[in-house]
């Protein structure tokens, strides 16, 4: 089952892609988490696209797709993958479709998950990260056992440095000048299916399996 979440910032992609990851075993590929990787490992291509993000701006296309292009070719990319963050842009798209031909793959499904602005905002700015596993907390929402520090492995929770305010607003623009249009992209292809994220993690969690469920 190869798989896109689309959605704009805080939408829960990476919510849903680490539950989704569990039921079904397959990777989540998101972009946004292999690129602060980058940052923090400082290359080159780390130092680079952190200009962006402390922006609220997209990292150039090239790359983004360069970044996923090699991350397609792993192994465990064989059974299936989520995409998350990635395509962002009607380019990226192009891409995608362009490199997924030349390996014999397509695009199964495109979960489309809605939540207004109001309330993206709100869940931005209570967002908090383990800065050793990745789980995704909301101070209010979802928030851990202990102040600051992971329930899963211990390891300390961290804000990001785009989810302030400022940046969060900026985000929300280019979410809606470059990232919305694929929303039509994909529907074109009939393959976008709409989800409520208005609902709590687990009400959107199975709104996602109804839709898996139903894909041959
Ligand atoms: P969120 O889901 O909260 O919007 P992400 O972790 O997906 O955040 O992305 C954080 C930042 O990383 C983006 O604001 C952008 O600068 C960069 N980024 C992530 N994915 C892409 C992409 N596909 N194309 C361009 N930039 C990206
Ligand atoms: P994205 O990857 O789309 O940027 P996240 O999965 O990181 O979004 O979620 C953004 C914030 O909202 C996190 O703090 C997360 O705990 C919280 N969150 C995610 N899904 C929900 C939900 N359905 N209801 C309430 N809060 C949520
Ligand atoms: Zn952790």
């Amino acid at each position: 089952m190869n798989l896109i979440l689309l959605g704009g910032p805080g939408a829960g992609k990476g919510t849903q892609a680490k539950l989704i990851v569990e039921e079904y075993k397959i990777p989540q590929i998101s972009t946004g988490d292999m690129l602060r990787d980058a940052v923090k490992q400082g290359t080159e291509l780390g130092k680079k696209a952190k200009e962006y993000m402390d922006k609220g701006e997209l990292v150039p296309d090239e790359i983004v797709i360069g970044i996923v292009r090699d991350r397609l070719k792993q192994p465990d990319c064989e059974k299936g993958f989520i995409l998350d963050g990635f395509p962002r842009t009607i380019a990226q798209a192009e891409a995608l479709d362009k490199m997924l031909d030349e390996i014999g793959k397509k695009i199964d499904a495109v979960i489309n998950i809605y939540v207004p602005e109001e309330e993206i905002v709100k869940r931005i700015v209570n967002r908090r990260t383990c800065k050793k596993c990745g789980a995704i907390y909301h101070l209010i929402y979802s928030p851990p056992k202990e102040p600051d520090k992971c329930d899963k492995c211990g390891g300390e929770l961290y804000q990001r440095d785009d989810d302030k305010e400022e940046t969060v607003r900026e985000r929300l623009r280019v979410y809606k000048e470059q990232t919305e249009p694929l929303i039509e992209y994909y529907k074109k292809k009939g393959i976008l299916y709409n989800v409520d994220g208005t609902k709590d993690i687990n009400g959107v969690f199975e709104e996602i399996k109804g839709v898996l469920s139903k894909l041959s």
